[in-house]
């Protein structure tokens, strides 16, 4: 906590919208669900989130 930097290339931060974990180029598992496209950290939390979405539904 306390690391309030502010962000390089003002764009989007992309989190894994399972975990909230922040994710860089070179760590990112693109999971495509419905033809929208998400972004997680790992396999296991694109299964997670897809698991989760079709209980909601
Ligand atoms: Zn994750």
């Amino acid at each position: 906590m306390g690391k309030l930097r502010s962000n390089i290339g003002s764009g989007d931060k992309l989190v894994c919208e399972n975990c909230g974990a922040e994710l860089t180029p070179e760590r990112i598992y693109v999971h495509e669900i419905n033809g929208a496209k998400h972004y997680f950290c790992c396999e296991h939390c694109a299964h997670e989130f897809e698991r989760k979405l079709r209980i909601a539904h």
